[in-house]
């Protein structure tokens, strides 16, 4: 029987208890586990990976936005940005930020309904700095009140950057519509309106007043709901666990317990009889058409060893024959279907069925409607059910959960943490989200039995509703924070009586045995002195080149193979472009109801398009990987188009084509930026202007064509042979017979060059008029990819700036929520940085706070920058280039991008590590006033910024000469030159293939 042991204090540290039982993991981990509890409740799961190349922490607090004051809504998102900001041991606010950027590694926090979680990643010989740091976010913080008035308007701008969000305004609007008086309706953001009028009492008041007020009632809201034994906390680092008990014990020690209930539960339900049975209309920001049928579910926190909400999903969610979706997609109706539970099971806790409807399935509603309510009849009446079912699913989470993969420190440490709020017995804390231990028939089928029309709430998502739907003259609310237009209606009476109706429906039926589910997970294990670091080219011939490695590190029975199907015709014009794009989306609409079973029995597929070809994946459980990829080679090679198939497809693209120019500002500044410095590009209008003028036939021909004559490379990765690599592509190579191409038909692709001295603006208006925000993506091209010094220096002056571009301008200057700076990689051909600010402001004010930013940085940092804090930030960059794959996906992905580079550059991390090591402060200092200051770069630097501007500016740009508008984008780029395309550097990589004259390019 596993229990607690007390340890009593000893040496300083002072005393908790440790769980003496094994913690439940997968058959792969061999990392070394302690749970323990500190006398204020603090519950922490410490582990201990000597290989660990990048450490973690995260912790949780089991509180969320739903215990906002109700006058003081946003409170506990507001609290998350401020703890992090100062504390009693470390006040400065950008210190936490500026530790761990300089040292390698990353930071975020998230507030939810009732869970608030805060990680951090860190080079692993910096772990305990961070820990320290994060502890005394808890025992110690500051509130800073000069940070106050900034952070709410930080709250502020985040607020703004999600006004045009449909899923955000859908699930605030879906929060509001809850029984009065319910925490579920709390909005969850804040904005300066929600943090801020509480401190009011006229019209003249004093800022500063209303600040201090806001100021106070975060303490005492913290003071009210932060609590150490609602806190669990996950360290993962290479120490031991007597030195990682060591290393949290005492700090952590220090959070006050205010004995408040460690995980709190919303109780009430948050729909009434008001609530169900209605039909809500919503007007979304952008165009395209969807639903959703909610039912509320009861607590089912118990039920984790059963799972039901997982079980009924795999019904109703299903996508191959005879599900909801098969019959809806044949119907022309549906594009995308999806079920299963959201929410919080301690907050409030939805079962949804959703989807993306086409305008006939939108006008179709309640046809669709009528197939969902006769599929859950059918799955009643099926009880209980045939056996297979419950095996597949529970086998298959078994089989998921043994060869389970790490995955990223962090991203392990926050999933560990916010277990800790779960009921799971301490054994089960790894494996409780995974693994089903019971068959209860019983709860799915009581859960079914509230699945009816008067208890659900449907929703009908679109830009443009249609008299038919909503009648002629509706009166239309809006929701308070985000403006959402939306109707709420009582479901109509005759439709509730059809969607009861139980005439039995043939096309729909429950899923057969499925065929993909893996027999075979033998590894093929032989112990290796070191793993190989590139994979081997072991056969190319004029049509084909096949690259191999057997895995030599991971041990899991799985495989993943790459192809690149290479044809000039997939993107030689905007017609060719569309054709292509309409072309993968068919063959994935087709494979949809075979695929399906293949996914759940964990083997994913994905057919898409590139500039230079079409890109097949496979990957999973190498048992059956095969099977998939043959099916998925011969429907590329036999998809026949047909009209109606085609109708749905290309409205879908259109929507996407639309909708992207109404996206993210941030999002289009960097888009629009990265087309100025592309040779050729078409763009998403590009494409929709051909897209009225084809036919099915056009892309019966287009297929012709592009299998008519192509050259194949291939990746194959993990537990399988090189005989059977080889035999794959044997396969490959018999279902897409083609002839090779010429060389000289191999596409390549290239960047543009700005010239020395180049200081352009483009600036271009946001299509939607009521986005708020403008964005500024300001780019300085540094030179080309090739050049290994180049590179080094790129990636260290960007480093160097991140976190004080961050601090500056978003924490200080307030500009906006997306400030950030980033590398540029222009089809591995060139490289520069690029900072983005999405703002309110207008975007040229925006870019003298830029420039004003990169001259201050020079004066205030980098000039002053000592040695040593040159040789942290070196360490803590290298550190990032050396770090290695955690899993076969990665390492796989790792090797295909140099593959698909060009440069076929396998070991480039340690080239550029090196580079980076040999690099002096003074060349850094050189690099940044040469290609980045404005002051001193007036001749040099090659600046190019993209200023999308917000119709609410109201304000012009001065006219000024030290810019260059672009004005004519074609001419623009007609008048640049290029940079050369990326060439094979690594000649070894290539072994018996190196010297036979065709090693200069593939
Ligand atoms: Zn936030």
């Amino acid at each position: 029987m596993s229990s607690w042991k007390d340890v009593p204090a000893s040496g300083g540290l002072p005393p908790y208890r440790s769980f003496t039982g094994d913690l439940e993991k997968p058959l792969l981990d061999e990392r070394q586990y302690r749970m323990i509890e500190l006398q204020n409740g603090v519950r922490a799961v410490l582990v201990h990976d000597p290989g660990a190349d990048k450490s973690a922490a995260c912790l949780s607090v089991a509180v969320g936005h739903t215990y906002d004051p109700n006058d003081a809504q946003g409170m506990a998102h507001f609290c998350e940005h401020m703890i992090s900001k100062g504390s009693e041991p470390y006040p400065e606010e950008e210190d936490f930020v500026s530790f761990i950027t300089t040292n390698g590694g990353a930071r975020n926090a998230a507030t939810g309904p009732v869970i608030t979680y805060y990680w951090f990643s860190i080079n692993p010989s910096h772990l305990e700095g961070g820990v320290s740091r994060l502890a005394a976010f808890f025992h110690s913080p500051l509130f800073t009140e000069s940070l106050t008035a900034r952070e709410i308007n930080a709250v502020d701008s985040e607020f703004k950057r999600n006004l045009s969000n449909d899923v955000r305004r859908i699930l605030q609007l879906t929060k509001d519509q809850s029984i009065p008086d319910h925490p579920w309706r709390k909005f969850g953001t804040g904005n300066y309106v929600s943090l801020s009028a509480f401190g009011r009492k006229g019209k003249d008041d004093d800022e500063v007043m209303v600040m201090k007020e806001t100021r106070r009632r975060l303490v005492e809201w913290w003071q009210e709901q932060y609590c150490a034994s609602r806190m669990g906390l996950a360290v993962v680092g290479k120490e031991s666990l007597d030195d990682l008990t060591a290393m949290v014990v005492p700090s952590f020690s220090k959070i006050e317990n205010r004995g408040l209930e460690p995980r709190p539960a919303l109780k009430e339900p948050s729909w009434g009889p008001e609530q169900q049975g209605v039909m809500m209309f919503v007007q979304t920001v952008k165009d395209y058409h969807a639903f959703s049928v909610q039912f509320e579910l009861p607590d089912i926190r118990d039920q984790y060893d059963s799972k039901p909400t997982s079980f009924l999903a795999h019904f109703l969610g299903h996508e191959g024959r005879g599900s909801i979706c098969a019959l809806l997609k044949k119907r022309g109706w549906l594009l995308d279907l999806s079920a299963g539970d959201s929410g919080d099971p301690r907050a409030v806790h939805l079962f949804k069925i959703e989807g993306t409807l086409t305008l006939e399935g939108y006008l179709h509603y309640a046809e669709v409607l009528k197939a969902i309510f006769d599929y859950i009849a059918l799955l009643r009446q099926s009880f209980p059910l045939d056996p297979y079912h419950y095996a597949e699913v529970s086998t298959m989470a078994r089989t998921w959960f043994t060869f389970k993969e790490k995955a990223q420190p962090h991203a392990y440490a926050s999933s560990l943490a916010r277990s800790f709020v779960e009921p799971y017995p301490p054994q089960w804390l790894i494996s409780g989200a995974s693994l089903y231990r019971k068959y209860d028939e019983d709860f799915p089928r009581k859960l079914l039995d509230g699945f009816v029309p008067e208890r659900t709430r449907v929703l009908l998502m679109a830009k443009n509703h249609r008299e038919e739907v909503v009648g002629k003259d509706p009166q239309w609310a809006s929701e308070k924070w985000y403006g959402t237009q939306y109707i709420v209606r009582k479901l109509d009476y005759t439709l509730i009586k059809r969607l009861h109706g139980q005439e039995t429906n043939a096309e729909l039926f429950l899923p057969a045995p499925n065929p993909f589910i893996p027999t075979d997970l033998s590894v093929d294990k032989s112990e290796v002195a070191e793993p190989k670091k590139y994979p081997t080219l072991v056969k190319r011939t004029e049509r084909a080149q096949l690259w191999y490695k057997k895995d030599d590190q991971f041990w899991v029975p799985k495989a993943r193979v790459r192809i690149v199907i290479k044809n000039p015709l997939t993107y030689a014009t905007a017609k060719h472009a569309l054709m292509t794009r309409l072309f993968v989306d068919l063959v994935e609409d087709a494979l949809a109801e075979v695929t399906y079973d293949a996914d759940l029995a964990g083997l994913s597929y994905s057919v898409s398009n590139d500039v230079d070809g079409i890109v097949v994946s496979v990957g999973g459980y190498n048992d059956k990987l095969d099977v998939l990829l043959r099916t998925v080679l011969e429907k590329l090679r036999d998809l026949v188009v047909t009209p109606d198939r085609l109708q749905v497809i290309a409205e879908k693209i259109k929507r996407d084509y639309e909708n992207y120019y109404v996206g993210q500002p941030s999002s289009l500044s960097e888009a629009f930026g990265q087309w100025l410095i592309m040779p050729t590009l078409w763009t998403p209008a590009d494409k929709l202007t051909e897209l009225p003028r084809i036919s099915e036939s056009d892309i019966q021909r287009h297929q012709g064509d592009l299998f008519a004559k192509s050259t194949i490379e291939v990746l194959m990765t993990g537990n399988m042979t090189e005989e059977r690599s080889l035999s794959i592509l044997a396969m490959t190579e018999e279902i897409i017979s083609s002839h090779p191409l010429l060389p000289n038909e191999i596409p390549t692709s290239r960047s543009l060059v700005l010239q020395p001295g180049s200081n352009y603006v483009l600036r271009k208006v946001h299509e939607n008029p009521k986005e708020l925000n403008s964005s500024l993506s300001y780019y300085c091209q540094f030179g080309e990819s090739s050049n290994i010094r180049l590179r080094g220096l790129v990636a260290l002056v960007h480093h160097v700036i991140r976190e004080p571009c961050f601090t500056t301008l978003r924490t200080k200057e307030q500009l906006g929520y997306v400030v950030s700076a980033s590398i540029w990689s222009i089809n591995s051909s060139t490289l520069g940085i690029s900072i983005k600010i999405q703002s309110t402001r207008a975007p040229w004010f925006v870019e003298e706070r830029v420039e004003a930013f990169l001259e201050t940085f020079a004066e205030e940092r980098l000039l002053s920058m000592t040695e040593a804090e040159f040789e942290t930030h070196k360490e803590g960059l290298i550190m990032k280039k050396l770090e290695r794959a955690k899993n076969l996906s990665e390492e796989t992905t790792r090797y295909w991008t140099r593959i698909r580079a060009g440069h076929y550059d396998f070991l480039r991390h340690e080239t550029d590590a090196a580079a980076i090591r040999s690099l002096t402060l003074s060349e850094v200092v050189e690099a940044y006033n040469t290609f980045l200051r404005p002051s001193t770069g007036l001749r040099s630097r090659k600046k190019l910024s993209v200023q999308l501007i917000s119709q609410q500016v109201k304000e012009t740009p001065e006219s000024t000469t030290q810019i260059q508008i672009i004005e004519d984008e074609r001419t623009f780029k007609a008048a640049l030159g290029c940079a050369p395309a990326a060439v094979p550097v690594m000649s070894e990589a290539f072994g018996q293939y190196a010297h036979t004259g065709m090693s200069a390019k593939l």
